[in-house]
């Protein structure tokens, strides 16, 4: 039979009883008769303890010392994960991200896959192993050193080794039971969504739903992997990530899509203000070109029309807090060429998504949404919108209010709540 690969979050794997567990579930394919490899996150909230001990030491780490660190909160996991499988009476082999061939860009910190030689996996198959691999990290082709793929990237060391090992499926294991209508731990009455598709679940990912990492849902679209999401602590069939929803159904289950799939939010993002930027030709190149530079990705861009007595206008925008400090110095070197005013930076915010793909052919989407805003009380500083999705940039405060508001409006709530967390701190 063919070979099953797994991803087991951290929330799954939080002390020794959650590991031991782990191991059983993943014994008990390997008894069916599959071969397994499983990509396994740090145990808990590791990763976050790492992060706070760096900052603690240095205001500013590097980033290759910063991948150093974290990446070792995998290798904990990995290993511990093969001694409970090795305690159950079965070998496993566990490697690290380079070890198992995930060969990636040189960019610390978030680094792109660009391909995976299994090698030693395909080895240790062969020769009757279960196979660990620690997720998240990968070696750098061109510098030799140890990258991280960004957080919660284990999805996407999994759908990538899926999709090179030529598994027919990967499934996600995490602290809920598939991805639902919105943050579980914000609306308890989410719905789970028995399948999404790629192009919907890569818009909820990238608006902030951590169910999925970005990158994942963008790798298993590419190599068509379906992706089977769904909770370690249960046995319920979780949500599906195909291309195209409804063909897995029973024929007579088979009807219309839902016009909406769910509300995303994020808190993760820092808006940055340039005040008083010349409105003339190549201005505002030249700001995206500092920030490109820095190797920063912008999400929402907003330029005010400029006044007609000063010819000034402003641009803002918004990108990951993360990098906040990169971007502030990055355009602070460029304040006398560009001759603006002054920098403004706020990281009290939050964004809150609707995405469905109905949305192409619903009029009448926006109004509800802004209305929805509007009687909570939620004002809107920022909008975008693509062909399936509309975002908004609120006060951070009231994102809890705005996301509980939209989904209501939408009637996405379920009659009876479905919607269980099994752990994790959702930190
Ligand atoms: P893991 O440790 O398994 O990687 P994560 O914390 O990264 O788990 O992701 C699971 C969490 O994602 C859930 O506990 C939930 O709080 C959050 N989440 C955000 N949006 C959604 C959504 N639409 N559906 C399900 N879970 C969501
Ligand atoms: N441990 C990493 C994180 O917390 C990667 C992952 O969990 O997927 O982001
Ligand atoms: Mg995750």
């Amino acid at each position: 039979m063919g070979i099953v690969v797994q991803k087991y979050g951290g929330s799954s794997l939080a002390d020794a009883d959650a590991i031991k567990r782990v191991a059983r579930r993943i014994v008990d394919i390997k008894k069916a008769g599959h071969d397994v490899v499983v990509a396994v996150s740090a145990m808990g909230d590791t990763t976050d303890d790492l992060l706070d001990l760096a900052n603690g030491v240095s205001p500013l780490p590097p980033a290759r010392e910063m991948d150093m660190l974290l990446t070792a909160g995998e290798r904990i996991s990995m290993a511990l994960v093969a001694m409970a499988i090795s305690d159950l009476g079965f070998t496993a082999r566990s490697f690290t991200g380079s070890q198992a061939g995930v060969i990636t860009d040189s960019v610390h910190g978030k680094a792109k896959i660009i391909d995976v030689t299994p090698g030693r996996i395909t080895q240790a198959i062969g020769e009757g192993h279960i196979v660990i691999v620690a997720g998240f990290q990968g070696v750098s082709a061109d510098t030799k050193e140890i990258t991280t793929l960004g957080r919660g990237g284990t999805d996407t060391t999994a759908v990538a080794l899926a999709a090179a090992l030529e598994a027919d499926v990967c499934e996600i294991y995490t602290d809920v039971d598939g991805v639902f209508t919105a943050d579980p731990r914000i609306v308890p009455s989410a719905r789970k969504l028995d399948q999404v598709s790629y192009e919907e679940m890569l818009e909820l990912a990238a608006c902030g739903a951590k169910i999925l990492h970005l990158r994942c849902v963008e790798y298993g679209r590419r190599y068509g992997i379906p992706i089977h999401v769904r909770s370690s602590f249960s046995q319920l069939e979780g949500t599906w990530v195909v291309s195209d929803p409804g063909s897995r159904a029973p024929e007579e289950e088979t009807m219309e899509q839902p016009i909406i799939a769910g509300v995303a939010h994020d808190r993760s993002e820092a808006k940055i203000t340039v005040v008083g930027v010349p409105d003339k030709v190549g201005e505002a190149a030249r700001i995206f070109e500092a920030l490109a530079d820095a190797q920063i990705n912008l999400d929402m861009i907003v330029q005010n029309i400029s006044a007609a007595a000063t010819s000034l206008t402003d641009i803002s925008f918004t990108l990951p807090r993360t990098d906040g400090q990169n971007a502030m110095t990055a355009l602070a070197r460029i304040q006398a060429e560009v001759g603006y005013d002054k920098l403004l930076y706020d990281d009290k915010i939050g964004k809150v998504s609707l995405i469905g793909a109905g949305m192409r052919s619903h009029p009448g989407i926006t109004s509800k949404f802004f209305g929805a805003l509007a009687s909570a009380g939620v004002n809107i500083g920022m909008i975008s919108t693509s062909e399936i999705r509309i975002s908004v940039i609120v006060d951070e405060n009231a994102v809890d209010d705005a996301v509980r508001a939209t989904h209501t409006a939408f009637d996405l709530d379920a009659d009876e709540v479905e919607a269980v967390v099994y752990g994790g701190t959702g930190r």
